[in-house]
């Protein structure tokens, strides 16, 4: 049987999402049989390949580059998953969107910065003015909500694709932890 090309991306989430994916344990070994992770921040893959049947995206999209990697991802993937609460609705990275960036970058680099408090000049990301969900850019063809999803819903769903079934989530998920 032709194995599952499934890659992982990681935009501005915690990593709790791809933790939960660990927590599957030896499960891991079960779909390592059907799957090959073709590009992921759990593998040692620098370019996202050209074509992934499924891509689950851990986060919401703060900046152009994050934009700029869904977009390109999107075109590449057969079936794009948003992957936990900030892919699916903003949640965390989200909670910045009534301040503004002028206010946000003043608090995390002057208020709370006692040694030569100033905004840097250079290095920082092209922040967009707000934090947004995947489907604000892009189709999504699978939410998986929760913060994080647990590894029972994960495992369920990864087993659906694999077998070619609808992942059927309602009885196990749910938004929040
Ligand atoms: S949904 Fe929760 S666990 Fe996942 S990246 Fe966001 S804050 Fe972290």
């Amino acid at each position: 049987m032709k194995k599952l090309r499934l890659a992982t991306l990681w935009l501005d989430g915690c990593s709790g999402c791809h933790m939960s994916l660990l927590d599957m344990d030896e499960r891991l070994l079960d779909l390592a049989a059907s799957i090959d992770f073709v590009y992921s921040p759990l593998v040692d893959v620098k370019t996202f390949p050209e074509t992934v049947d499924v891509t689950c995206i851990e986060g919401a999209v703060s900046s152009a580059e994050d934009e700029h990697k869904l977009r390109t991802v999107r075109e590449r993937t057969a079936l794009l998953i948003a992957l936990g609460d900030c892919a699916v609705t903003g949640n965390v990275p989200a909670m910045r969107n009534s301040c503004g960036i002028g206010q946000v970058m003043t608090t995390v680099y002057c208020k709370r910065e006692a040694l030569n408090p100033q905004i840097p000049a250079t290095g920082l990301p092209t922040l967009h003015d707000q934090a947004l969900p995947l489907h604000s850019f892009v189709k999504v063809d699978l939410f998986i909500p929760g913060c994080p999803p647990s590894a029972d819903t994960l495992f369920s769903a990864l087993t659906a694709l694999i077998e070619g079934r609808a992942a059927d989530l309602r009885l196990n998920t749910r938004f929040g932890a």
